[in-house]
């Protein structure tokens, strides 16, 4: 993509057309190098929106109804006015390539929906290369005027943390759990946790859903406490929802408005600046491993190292040692050279 290009696409996004956006994005996902700098190029231009845009996270296990949900809010969003971008972190596409958000069909009425956007997950990469790309895909809607950013993701692991990392505001969906299923709740999402809704409360699963929420709140009163820091702590509200038919969806915006007021206009400003430092150190670790993996001199005695630690001839630590050693040496160390001594800047010549 030359000079021109980038400057249409520039025009393109900052004017709002879906083309231009989709353009966007597609090159913020890509990994080559040429891709790379295109994109910071890109981003550098892109014009940041006066207000910040909500930027919402919405976790939960498979089959909780983050799609309906985000589609029901979604669609409440669009019709009071709003512009919506939908992105998705999901590590099982990265893993097999078959996705647990599935295909973005399912959210076929907000995908129609011309004021809003919705950009199925990257489907190749690392974990940390997809949180790349969703945060840049991240600037890209907001440049095109899309005011609040909805990211889903599944409710494993890694990629809870990752989300909650680049969003303003992190909501929970789960099912009514009660008693012992409520351990199955683990601790770290509570505490990620900003607004919890306990869906599918509906049918003759209401009141169900409204008990479990009265003691899911309790569990959270107790985590909060011991954790809280600095001032009045934000104690998530347990609210209960129906995604499907579309009730107290709006109540559970609410409640992320009200986090929004909580942390005012200097705490967003610092929880996004303290979100941007820990996300440079998450890229650089990412480049970091990527460079371990690709480094010719840890090549060439990755294959030695192992069979020594496997035949219990070498302990971890020192195994760890001689990788790294490896590692560090390759790039100074002239061919031929085997004791590959760390000399100044030689050219390998
Ligand atoms: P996701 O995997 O978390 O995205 O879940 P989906 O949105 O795909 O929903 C999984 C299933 O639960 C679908 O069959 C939905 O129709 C259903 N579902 C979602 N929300 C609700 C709800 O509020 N009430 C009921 N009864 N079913 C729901």
């Amino acid at each position: 993509m030359g000079a021109p290009d980038l400057e249409e696409l520039v025009e393109g996004v900052t004017a709002g057309r879906r083309a231009a956006v989709a353009r966007a994005i597609t090159l913020v996902e890509s990994t080559r190098d040429d891709h790379r700098r295109q994109a910071r190029e890109l981003l550098r231009r892109l014009p940041a929106p006066e207000v910040p845009a909500v930027r919402v996270g919405i976790s939960g296990v498979p089959g909780v109804g983050k799609s309906t949900f985000i589609e029901a809010l979604g669609t409440l969003l669009t019709a009071q006015g709003h512009r919506v971008g939908v992105l998705a972190v999901d590590p099982s596409s990265t893993r097999t390539g078959g996705s647990v958000l599935g295909d973005k069909t399912r959210m076929g009425r907000l995908a129609a929906d011309e004021h809003a956007y919705v950009r199925p997950s990257p489907t190749a990469g690392t974990l940390g290369g997809v949180a790349r790309a969703t945060q840049q895909a991240m600037l890209v809607l907001e440049a095109a005027g899309y005011d609040v950013v909805l990211v889903e993701t599944v409710g494993v692991g890694q990629s809870e943390v990752t989300v909650a990392g680049m969003v303003d505001t992190f909501c929970f969906l789960t099912l009514a759990r009660t008693g012992d299923q409520l351990q199955g709740i683990k601790k770290g999402i509570l505490e990620l946790a900003d607004v919890i809704a306990v869906n599918k409360a509906d049918g003759d699963r209401e009141a169900e859903a409204s008990s479990a929420a009265r003691e899911l709140s309790g569990a959270l009163r107790l985590v909060h406490h011991l954790d809280a820091r600095d001032g009045a702590p934000w104690v998530p509200s347990v609210l209960t929802c129906s995604a499907l038919e579309e009730r107290g969806v709006e109540e559970v915006w609410a409640q992320v408005l009200a986090h929004r007021e909580h942390l005012g206009r200097d705490g967003l400003r610092s929880k996004r600046a303290v979100q941007q430092l820990e996300f440079t150190w998450a890229l650089v670790r990412d480049e970091l491993a990527r460079r371990l993996t690709a480094s010719p001199g840890v090549a060439r005695v990755r294959g030695e190292v192992r069979d020594a630690v496997l035949a219990g001839a070498m302990p971890a630590t020192e195994a760890a040692d001689l990788l790294l050693a490896a590692y560090d040496e390759t790039p100074r160390a002239a061919p031929g050279d085997a004791a590959g001594a760390p000399g100044p800047e030689a050219p390998a010549s």
